[in-house]
Formats: structure tokens, sequence, C-alpha cells
């Protein structure tokens, strides 16, 4: 056995009904005073909760997070923190969300406290994003990544079943391709492997009563494993084909990752037995790529890339910028490999090793 592992600082806050009462103590042992709260246009009601039980070391509320973090609003969120004199930021939401406290952090310098009320694992990674002109750059910065997370079930009863479905599924996603990462380890597998069984037991559950705190539980804490794993490895053709669908043609996140995961995974397959053999545990299936295809689409989620708006022209030029890039896989990606992959996927076949 080899391995490097290397721990990121990580400091989880996880109980029902946190998001208003840890919060404040997270801040206070921060040491901050002024934090602004960010969040989106629909999180708002949420977001003001969590600034009101700040009290006095709440410096605003700025409801202005959109997805893939454009960055004329990134400018005037950093506008808004440094005339309230913030100290601290807390974000409140999904991706979007958090990824507008990290663009605050990177600019700014200021400490970020993130509490999720998706699946997507953004508060678990260093990695920030920044749309120009419609073109998504990322990057990684220790700066940006929470120094506290705060996870609160509660937040997440609001998810529509469609969203938590699909974001659920953007999870699993995280921790299929950090168990093929060339640089996951041994604690990493572990994570990966019960954060995907987490998730995958939870969503039916959460299906049938979106109100079951059980399910709730289960499914932030699946979403908690699979961003760590997110944030401990380097990601594969999974998430490059997804940032290529999402950054050039426009679809959208958590539902891209859903119908593109299947495909992925049966293509790597047979280059990747362990990984695979790790995801049929957690999954309690044969064959990984099928039942993650069957479980999405048992609650409605989209089947194939055609329904989320590809067309077919698309798939040449996608494959193309996607086999065009430097990554690890543990198969080589080719533009051929990637155009029939993207074709099954556009189509919504049921995927098959290849
Ligand atoms: P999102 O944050 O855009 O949220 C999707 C929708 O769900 C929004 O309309 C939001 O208002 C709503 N919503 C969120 N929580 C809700 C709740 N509890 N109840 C009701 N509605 C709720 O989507 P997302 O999938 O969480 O995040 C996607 C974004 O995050 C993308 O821009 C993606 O690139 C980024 N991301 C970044 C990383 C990273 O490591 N940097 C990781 C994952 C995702």
């Amino acid at each position: 056995m080899e391995f490097l592992h290397e721990a990121r600082p990580m400091r989880v806050v996880f109980r029902p009904g946190a998001s208003v009462t840890a919060v404040p103590d997270e801040a206070g042992r921060l040491g901050l005073r002024r934090l602004l709260v960010v969040c989106g246009p629909r999180g708002a009601a949420t977001a003001r909760a969590v600034a009101d039980s700040l009290g006095d070391a709440c410096a605003g509320l700025h409801p202005q997070a959109r997805m893939h973090v454009p960055v004329e609003v990134a400018d005037r969120a950093v506008e808004v923190a440094r005339a309230a004199g913030a100290d601290g930021c807390v974000a409140v939401g999904g991706g979007s969300a958090i990824g507008l406290g990290k663009a605050i952090a990177l600019r700014t310098g200021l400490p970020l406290i993130a509490v999720p009320s998706t699946y997507s694992g953004s508060e678990m990674t260093p990695v920030w994003g920044l749309t120009e002109r419609g073109v998504k750059r990322t990057g990684r910065d220790p700066a940006v990544l929470p120094r506290s997370v705060v996870y609160d079930p509660d937040l997440t009863l609001s998810l529509p079943v469609a969203l938590s479905v699909t974001s659920g599924i953007n999870a699993v996603a995280h921790a299929a391709e950090a168990l093929y990462a060339p640089d996951a380890s041994p604690l990493v597998a572990l994570m990966a492997e019960e954060g995907a069984r987490a998730m995958t037991h939870a969503l039916p559950g959460l299906a049938a009563d979106p109100g079951d705190p059980q399910a709730r539980g289960q499914a932030l804490y699946g979403a908690w494993l699979c961003g760590a794993t997110l944030g401990a490895t380097t990601m594969g053709l999974h998430h490059k084909l997804c940032h290529v669908l999402g950054g050039t043609f426009g679809l959208p996140h958590a539902e891209t990752h859903t119908v593109v995961l299947p495909y992925v995974l049966a293509h790597n397959a047979s280059a990747a037995p362990e990984a695979m053999a790790a995801l049929a545990r957690a999954l309690g299936t044969e064959d990984p790529a099928l039942a993650l295809r069957n479980l999405s689409a048992r609650f409605g989620a989209p089947r194939s890339l055609a329904e989320l708006g590809l067309r077919e022209p698309d798939l040449a030029v996608a494959a193309g910028q996607t086999a065009g890039q430097t990554y690890p896989n543990p198969r080589k990606v080719t533009v051929d490999g990637v155009r029939d992959l993207l074709r099954a996927a556009y189509e919504g076949r049921a995927p098959e090793p290849s």
C-alpha cells in the first residue's frame, strides 16, 4: 500500500436547528463581531433567521447570490462587505450562495462560515469559481475554505424532491470520482463509500416523505462526506465534462451531474475495478451505473442531455473540449470515447460498459 493523505482544516457542527443555535457561537469562537450574511434571493427568509440569531454581530443581509458567481455580483458583494465594515461572512444556501461567500473571502481575506442548504459539497472545498462574460474560471485557495461549516438538516426540509435527488446524485459524483482519483487515500475511500451509501439510502425515504427528519439527516451527512472527498482529491472525466456542459452550453449543474454520472461510470468501470466495487457495496448492487440511473429516474429526475436542452451538434464540440484538457482519469480520455459516452447520455439509453 502507498498513499499520501493531507488533512484539511475542517470544523463541522451538525445538528437540527444549528443554523440559528450554532452560528452565533461559531462566530464568537472565531472572534467575529460584524458578519455579512449572504444568500440567494429565494433563500432570504432562511438567511434572515440566521442573521437575526447573530443579533448585533450581524452587519447586514445581502440576498444577491447567483448561479456560477458572475464577477459583477462578486464585486458588488465585496463593496457591500467593505461598506458594512464586515469582519467575516456567513453564506447560507446552496453552492451558489457559498460560491459568493468564497468570492468575498478570496478578495478580502474575510473568514467564511458556511451554512449549506443543498448537497453540493462546495462548503468542504478550497475551490472558488467566478464567471466573466460567460466564461467560468475556477481556482484553489485555502483562504476560501470555510472556517466552520454548520449543517442544519432542518434547512433542507424545504428542498424540493426533484432538487434533493439531483443535488444528492451530484454529491455521489464527488464520492465516485474520489474513489478512483490518483490522490485518494484509504481515509478518503472510507468517506466516499460511506457518503455514497448514506446518500443513496436516504433518497428513497426523502422522496417518499420530504419532511422525514431521519432521511434529511442521513442525506446531509452523506453530502458532508461526499463533499469532503471532493475537497481532498483531484476530479476526473465526470467533473470536467459537467464543467464543459455547464460552462459552454449553460446546462443546469445538479441535473447535468445526475444525467452524466452513470455514463461516465460505465465508461470508466473496466479501468477502475476497486472504485466500482466500493460503489457496488455502497449501493447494494452489482451495477452501480445502472442503479444510479434507475434511482434518479424513479424520482422523476431528467434522464437525458436532450431533455436538458443540449443539441446534437453540441456533442462533438463538448467531446472536443473535454478531451482537449489534461486531468487524471482511470481510462485514457479520447474524443471518440467521450463522444460515444455523450451520445448515450444525450439519448438517455441505459448505460453499458464500453
Ligand atoms: P444552487 O445553490 O444554485 O441552488 C439551486 C436552487 O435551489 C436555487 O434556486 C436555490 O434558491 C434553491 N435552494 C437551495 N437550497 C434550498 C432549500 N433548502 N430549499 C428550497 N430551495 C433551495 O445550486 P447547487 O446545486 O447547490 O450549487 C450549484 C453551484 O455550486 C454551481 O455554481 C456549482 O459550480 C457550484 N459548486 C461549487 C463547488 C466547489 O467546490 N466550488 C462544489 C459544488 C458546486
